[in-house]
């Protein structure tokens, strides 16, 4: 029809259409998950949307539903969700350059085979897999509350056509045409299977349509409300995964229910890895909100920004099933639910923080040799620190409320130790003379043991924790102290060090010569007796910003 608009896709999509087919093609039944899943989410959406505006509502049976057709060789996709207007069709499936697409592309070239699939999740890159299996697309869709409809069709390759079209109610239908070496997924048995292993936790009913019948495809069981005593590691790893798509197990899996004055049950994961980040992401805490089992939103801030490594689900009783945007900032009950799932995440990462430095420290019974060493690199929690420690210590800098906490969890390479230790161990280690706790922060932990400033701390026997992380610039001046020691720049601290030499007057003819070569360049020349094997060293003020903070700031073009 003379109203068909062809349009190009943008530069990044076409690429991104290309390694999705090419790079994952072992991995295609995921196609399956990323479509169900879109759809599951346009379900939530809609039914989030319409607790405010009754035009969106949903109606009861609102679901998923599937239909394989062998004979047309199609399999439909189609949900009661939000639909797209034609803006936003052309928008979200064919024009928006997703920042992450480079990265995405060397990414996928350098990873497993079994970690692709779920890097195709992380970069949201979903919809175009149906290109895996299909060799044309139709999109069929009505926003809730328009009339009208819109459809979008592609062979995946250069462009896209769209054109007005028709549809009873607001929702999309997703029309794959399956390609001739793809014939498997025509079987519903096959796509059965599929769901079970990778939707069985959506909580939208999902139907798969099987000798003419629509029969319910997933459980939708919702896992955090079991008894933990019913639920196996595998179910919760499947879960885990399912969350947001994750492929590593999780570190640390904290499922409990809460009764009395709050009601609400809580599954939370700590992942073993960071996720791959091309952008940095977001700040906020992913965790989900749930009320009565239904999926409200991610972006209830259930958690504070220094802890949204955390993934899972809260789901309580304490709010009505429409509960609006405003209510879940300015209501008690959340402030309550936040405080105490906070509460709980510290006090596990405490209490395997502890675990380990016990286990450090036990010595190995004899007879416990043949049994399999637990691996504390990969299990313990220096595990955890090393993919998350970062994003902890920001809780130092903004969350004054949570330092007392966070302590005990920070670790540290130091000047005088291997591998990592605690500000406890660090202070049990002090000696009897040092009254403050010395830190150096800089680029490298190799470059930082070679700084002369240590050379006067190693001749006191003062240990000198060593920092590489940009947050390590700020944080300690917030803090102040530990166990009522301060904690000092060791670049700041050199008078600690009791170095209160007069000029030697043989040293002063090159003291002045020093100091009118470099006037412009720095603030004075003093003789130093606490370097004993460079010649000389470059020190910041004990006012303002020090080096290596000059350094971060100049960077961020201050
Ligand atoms: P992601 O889901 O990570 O955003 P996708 O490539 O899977 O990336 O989907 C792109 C976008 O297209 C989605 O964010 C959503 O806005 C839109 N979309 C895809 N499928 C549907 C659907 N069934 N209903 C409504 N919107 C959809
Ligand atoms: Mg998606």
């Amino acid at each position: 029809p003379a109203t068909t608009e062809t349009k190009e896709f943008s530069a990044e999509v076409g690429r991104l259409l290309d390694l999705v087919v090419n790079a994952l093609y072992s991995e295609r039944e995921i196609f399956l998950r990323e479509l169900v899943a879109n759809a599951a989410d346009a379900v939530d959406r809609r039914r989030f949307l319409g607790l405010t505006d009754p035009a969106l509502a949903l109606p009861a049976d609102a679901g998923v539903i599937i239909t394989p057709d062998k004979n047309a060789r199609q399999i439909t996709i189609s949900d009661d969700g939000l639909g797209m207007t034609r803006d936003e069709l052309v928008a979200n499936l064919g024009t928006i350059a997703r920042s992450g697409t480079r990265a995405f592309g060397e990414t996928v070239q350098d990873a497993k085979p079994e970690e692709r699939p779920s890097l195709i999740g992380q970069f949201g890159v979903g919809f175009y897999s149906a290109f895996m299996v299909s060799e044309r697309v139709e999109v069929i869709s009505r926003r809730a509350g328009s009339d009208e409809a819109w459809s979008w069709r592609s062979a995946g390759r250069g462009s896209f056509d769209v054109s007005p079209a028709e549809r009873a109610t607001p929702g999309t239908d997703i029309i794959l045409h399956i390609k001739a070496d793809a014939d498997e997924f025509l079987e519903p048995m096959r796509l059965q299977t599929i769901i079970r292993k990778w939707a069985d936790h959506i909580s939208v009913p999902i139907k798969l349509v099987r000798d003419g019948k629509a029969e319910a495809a997933n459980e939708g069981t919702a896992l955090w409300r079991k008894p933990k005593a019913e639920v196996t590691p595998a179910e919760y790893e499947d879960f885990y995964r399912h969350l947001g798509h994750f492929f590593d197990k999780p570190w640390a899996t904290l499922h409990w229910r809460a009764e009395g004055a709050l009601e609400y049950s809580a599954l939370l994961f700590v992942p073993e890895q960071p996720p791959f980040d091309p952008v940095e992401g977001e700040r906020t805490s992913k965790v989900r909100l749930h009320v009565r089992r239904m999926f409200i939103t991610d972006e209830a801030e259930l958690l504070p920004p220094w802890l949204r490594f955390v993934q899972g689900v809260v789901d309580t009783e304490d709010l009505p099933l429409n509960v609006s945007r405003e209510m879940l900032q300015t209501t008690p009950v959340m402030a309550r639910i936040r405080k105490a799932v906070q509460n709980r995440v510290l006090t596990e990462l405490k209490s395997k923080a502890k675990a380990e430095a016990k286990a450090e420290t036990a010595p190995i019974a004899a007879e416990d040799e043949d049994a399999p060493a637990a691996d504390p690199v990969t299990d313990g929690y220096i595990r955890f620190w090393e993919s998350f420690g970062t994003i902890l210590k920001e809780g130092l800098w903004e969350d004054a409320g949570a330092r007392a906490d966070i302590a005990p969890l920070l670790r540290f390479h130091s000047s005088t130790e291997d591998g990592w230790t605690s500000l406890a161990d660090y202070v049990a280690r002090m000696k009897p003379d040092q009254t403050a706790i010395y830190f150096l922060a800089g680029e490298t932990i190799e470059q930082l043991r070679h700084a002369p400033v240590l050379e006067g701390y190693r001749a006191r026997g003062f240990e000198v924790l060593l920092m590489t992380d940009s947050i390590d610039a700020f944080w300690p001046e917030r803090m102040g102290s530990f166990e009522d020691k301060p904690l000092r720049n060791a670049r700041q601290a050199l008078a600690d060090l009791g170095d209160a030499a007069e000029v030697p007057e043989a040293l002063k003819p090159l003291i002045d010569a020093m100091t009118a070569a470099l006037a412009d360049e720095i603030a004075e020349v003093q003789p130093a007796a606490h370097l004993s094997e460079s010649p000389v060293m470059l020190v910041s003020g004990t006012e303002g910003a020090d080096l290596h903070m000059q350094k971060l700031l100049r960077r961020a073009g201050r």
